[in-house]
């Protein structure tokens, strides 16, 4: 049987398993997928030895043909590529690694497209859209291609660190109207807010104005809870109509990186409502 994995550390809370399985369900596919921790020290070692025969000769299983990459080893994935896509160049990050006919390890970044499939099946236009990203590290750069892709008025990037958001302004300047400001800059309301930091994780808000938000603004935090993220949380409070957590993004960037392996596309609805009701 065909084996795939999702590789981090920590790796026990990762629904990655439950989301793939259920995709080969519903695609009748034969493959099994498993959750692996790698050691901080050994990330390049442990992924050639997923991919290599002896591997599968030693574990008795079939060859290793795909994995997952998270936390917090996306950045060292890119670097033992020897094939990336043009988007995963420019995302400095993978998370979707398998081997082309010539045996080469390839990586692809799906974590954007998740996202901008995640807020169009919201039934969001990017096109012609004021957009601001709050957040300038690995999941932001991640998305910042496909975003430009759908052509905005203005993609606006701010950071509590802003020399991080400028670097990031300067890689992706070529691809669209994409430009930096501080946190105390920011004095105008936009049709998209993306939270793409991690203070949420920590229960703790950007020192942001709330001047970001109108009625009409779509607020994306990518991370996901069972409750309403801080984030979130706090956008309701100034009266956003509509807010996304990022479990739809998890979802999809996982269809995608299954589209990549497999050939075929599931159905993410169902596999997000099954994770909303877990
Ligand atoms: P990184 O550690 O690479 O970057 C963290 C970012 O958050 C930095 O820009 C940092 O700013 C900022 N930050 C952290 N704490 C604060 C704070 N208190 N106030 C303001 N800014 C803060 O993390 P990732 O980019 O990998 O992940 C970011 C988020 O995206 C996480 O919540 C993660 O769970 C989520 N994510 C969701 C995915 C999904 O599929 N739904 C996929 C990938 C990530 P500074 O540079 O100043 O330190």
């Amino acid at each position: 049987m065909d084996q795939y994995a999702v590789v981090g550390n920590p790796i026990s809370h990762s629904k990655s398993p439950l989301i793939h399985a259920r995709f080969a369900k519903q695609c009748n596919q034969n493959l099994a997928y498993s959750a692996l921790e790698a050691p901080l020290d050994g990330f390049p070692e442990f992924v050639k030895g997923f991919f290599s025969d002896d591997s599968c000769k030693e574990s008795h299983q079939g060859a290793g043909k795909g994995l997952n990459v998270t936390v917090p080893f996306k950045e060292q994935a890119w670097a033992l590529c020897e094939h990336l896509s043009e988007g995963a160049k420019l995302a400095g990050a993978v998370n979707t690694l398998y081997l082309n006919e010539h045996k080469q390890i390839c990586g692809e970044n799906t974590d954007g497209i998740g996202l901008v499939k995640d807020l169009k099946r919201n039934g969001v236009v990017f096109e012609g859209k004021k957009i601001l990203i709050i957040g300038a590290g690995g999941a932001v750069r991640g998305v910042l291609q496909p975003i430009l892709n759908e052509s905005p008025q203005k993609l606006v990037l701010t950071n509590r660190t802003l020399s991080k958001a400028d670097s990031l302004v300067a890689i992706f300047s070529g691809l669209g109207a994409i430009s930096s400001a501080g946190f105390a800059e920011l004095k105008e309301s936009f049709d998209i807010v993306i939270n793409g930091t991690s203070a949420s994780l920590g229960g703790e808000l950007p020192a942001i104005s709330k001047a970001i938000f109108a009625s009409s603004t779509v607020v994306y935090d990518m991370m996901y809870a069972k409750e309403l993220t801080v984030f979130n949380a706090w956008a309701k409070q100034q009266g956003v109509d509509t807010v996304i957590d990022g479990l739809g993004m998890l979802v999809e960037q996982a269809a995608e990186a299954f589209y990549i392996w497999r050939g075929v596309r599931p159905k993410t609805d169902e596999v997000i409502q099954l994770l909303r009701e877990a």
